[in-house]
């Protein structure tokens, strides 16, 4: 199974994916945490992610797709995989289509949470508090929600049109939230493994 965790940012989606991961034992890939390790080692590719980051941009989609095409192999792709984070855009939506169908494998579902956008400030002002995230400053967090409108929201319709979007309320406890989700993963592999439902 191959999960796209979707939302703005400061929705959860890291949250989440850590407890979908303790309880389906999936592979990690979020593209925000391989750029910011990029960004510690300050490799030349950190140093680009750097400029786009902390202004509140997205990174070029022929970066960011290459980045992915290089992490993808047999062994994860056998494990499944969480994508958190990616795709952002349309266009990297078709080219992760493309990449999965060269291992046979499709994205399952597409849990989208939706939280918002006045809490998704506030989360996020905390968070830059707690962590000192460096893109986590008011300024950087209105463009990168602005940003989510205009070029990542519109793929939630593309996942709609696909079938397979679900979205959850992403408000609650975290608790509350992943119940949510594992019904929805549950009977999700119960339509793919032919089962009805219980
Ligand atoms: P959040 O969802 O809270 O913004 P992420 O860690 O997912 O946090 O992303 C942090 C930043 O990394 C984004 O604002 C963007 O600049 C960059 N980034 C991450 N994933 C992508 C992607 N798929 N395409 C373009 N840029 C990305």
């Amino acid at each position: 199974m191959n999960i796209v965790i979707f939302g703005a940012p400061g929705s959860g989606k890291g949250t989440q994916s850590e407890l979908i991961i303790e309880n389906h034992g999936l592979h990690h890939v979020s593209t925000g945490d391989v750029l910011r390790d990029e960004i510690a080692k300050q490799s030349d590719l950190g140093k680009i992610a750097d400029g786009y980051i902390s202004k509140g941009y997205l990174m070029p989609d022929e970066l960011i797709i290459n980045i992915l095409d290089r992490l993808l192999d047999e062994k994860i792709m056998k494990k499944g995989i969480i994508f958190d984070g990616f795709p952002r855009t349309v266009n990297q939506a078709e080219a992760l289509q493309k990449m999965l169908n060269k291992y046979g494998q499709d994205v399952s579902v597409v849990i989208g949470l939706e939280v918002p956008e006045d809490e998704l400030i506030t989360r996020l002002v905390k968070r830059g508090r707690i962590s000192g995230r460096f893109d986590d400053n008011e300024d950087t967090i209105k463009q990168r929600i602005q940003i989510y409108h205009k070029n990542t929201e519109p793929l939630a319709d593309y996942y709609k049109q696909a079938g397979i979007y679900y979205p959850i309320k992403g408000i609650g406890t975290i608790d509350d939230i992943f119940k949510q989700i594992a019904g929805v993963l549950k009977s999700v592999s119960d339509k793919e493994s032919g089962r009805q439902p219980a």
